[in-house]
């Protein structure tokens, strides 16, 4: 863990920029309808991490914020780009979007953790083409990094 390397990402209209100062827990591409519907997108990607590994450097101003009943979503404003979501099951952790992070930063995570989660609700648009674990909804408890929310 020591040898993690910062890495750093930021909205669309760059308002927003954070870092991050240690390795992500676990990644997962959810495909449940809220996450489609939240980011305009087949599938989102989030990376899980202790909560005080993750600085918003500048623009928490622009920060809005949209509760839904598994947490709490942090968009900027401006864009419309999602960054981060709390929950209060886990107040000790932060998931961040990884698809906004910096050119190639990886966010650190083991490599078993990463998994697509709520298959059963994929769109009829998206083709899952890698080998990673799927499941049809949460990872079952127990598993490396059993993924709870959102
Ligand atoms: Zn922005
Ligand atoms: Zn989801």
């Amino acid at each position: 863990m020591s040898a993690f390397q910062p890495i750093h990402g930021q909205c669309e209209c760059a308002r927003v920029r954070y870092r991050v100062v240690g390795p992500a827990e676990e990644l997962y591409h959810c495909h449940c309808l809220r996450c489609r519907r939240l980011h305009g997108a087949l599938f989102a990607t989030f990376a899980v991490v202790a909560r005080e590994h993750l600085v918003i450097e500048r623009g928490s101003g622009a920060l809005s914020t949209y509760t839904s009943p598994h947490g709490e979503w942090h968009f900027c404003r401006h864009c419309g780009c999602h960054l981060l979501v709390d929950s209060d099951k886990r107040p000790d952790a932060v998931w961040y979007m990884a698809a906004t992070l910096d050119g190639d930063a990886s966010p650190g995570h083991p490599q078993d953790t990463e998994k697509h989660i709520f298959v059963a609700s994929k769109s009829a648009l998206a083709t899952i083409t890698d080998s990673l674990p799927q499941y049809a909804g949460y990872a079952p408890e127990g598993e490396a990094g059993s993924s709870k929310e959102p």
